[in-house]
């Protein structure tokens, strides 16, 4: 299996973006696993820090491996990780890749951080991916009112060249108008201009899309378009899976058996799963 580097470096040449896709629970992983490998398109799976304490770091790894040798092309990620001993954790019980965060700091602590992952991650493992985060990415991965977008908060580009040079990630999660979660108040928007000036500054940085829930297709394509390769998804996973597991206990009160109450909820999840892999165009890239 070629590597996520790999996957990554191929996406942004070609134009393509690799899925990143969340989860929480096992039957979630199975149907997120299951509707890639049915489009044959590579994934990244992922756990934030909440998610890892609810799945277990040890738990998230096994279930992965076990699609990994059935073949599937799936990544295990540690998704916005906060300090050096959360991505530690994760990188030791075997995680495939990082996302260290620390863009509520200033960007030499910012630095600092990172790169100390950077260098951790790489003496486990040279090849391993690791993502950076600069810019303030605001909101939560729920549906929200309103959330103040600030083009103050937009990486700087010159800040993103110094960041990468210093740090060594071949990830950048990137703020051009994007904001985690859904607002139903306002319209969120990117700023194409703006991503462009980021990709003059980090031309070889693979620019990761976070907060995707809640934009249009047509500026997800764009952004794709213009070389982001990775995108990712959470808010409106997590909604699929709620609303539909809402309407089925509403509609059979008496169902008790979670195979049976669970199954719309992850047949609801791969349709929207595999729309967005079309949208992302990693369909039939294995
Ligand atoms: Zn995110």
């Amino acid at each position: 299996m070629d590597t996520l580097k790999q996957y990554l470096a191929k996406a942004k040449t070609e134009h393509w973006a690799v899925g990143h896709f969340n989860f929480s629970t096992a039957e979630q992983l199975r149907a997120i696993v299951e509707a890639t490998s049915d489009l044959k398109a590579p994934v990244m799976v992922a756990t934030s820090e909440g998610e890892a304490k609810f799945v277990g770091y040890e738990q998230a790894v096994a279930l992965v491996k076990s699609y990994q040798v059935e073949g599937h092309v799936v990544w295990l990620n540690a998704d916005h990780h906060h300090s050096f001993a959360s991505c530690k954790k994760a990188i030791d019980a075997g995680y495939d890749t990082v996302l260290i965060d620390a863009s509520k700091l200033s960007l030499e602590e910012n630095i600092t951080l990172t790169k100390q992952v950077v260098d951790y991650a790489h003496s486990v493992n040279p090849m391993m991916s690791v993502e950076g985060e600069l810019g303030y990415l605001r909101g939560a991965s729920e549906v929200q009112e309103k959330i103040e977008i600030n083009s103050n908060d937009y990486t700087q580009p010159e800040a993103a060249k110094e960041f990468v040079v210093a740090t060594g990630v071949d990830r950048l999660a990137v703020v051009f108008g994007n904001i985690h979660g859904i607002v139903t108040e306002q319209r969120e928007a990117l700023n194409l201009e703006h991503l462009g000036s980021i990709i003059e500054a980090v031309p070889d940085t693979n620019l990761v899309l976070h907060g995707a829930s809640g934009l249009s297709d047509n500026d997800i394509a764009n952004a794709i378009a213009a070389g982001v390769c990775n995108v990712h998804i959470n808010t409106e996973l997590r909604l699929t899976f709620h609303d539909s597991l809402m309407a089925t206990l509403h509609n059979d009160p008496t169902q008790s058996t979670p195979y049976k109450f669970l199954a719309p909820s992850l047949e609801a999840m791969k349709e929207l799963i595999k729309a967005k892999i079309v949208l992302f165009g990693s369909a039939g890239r294995l």
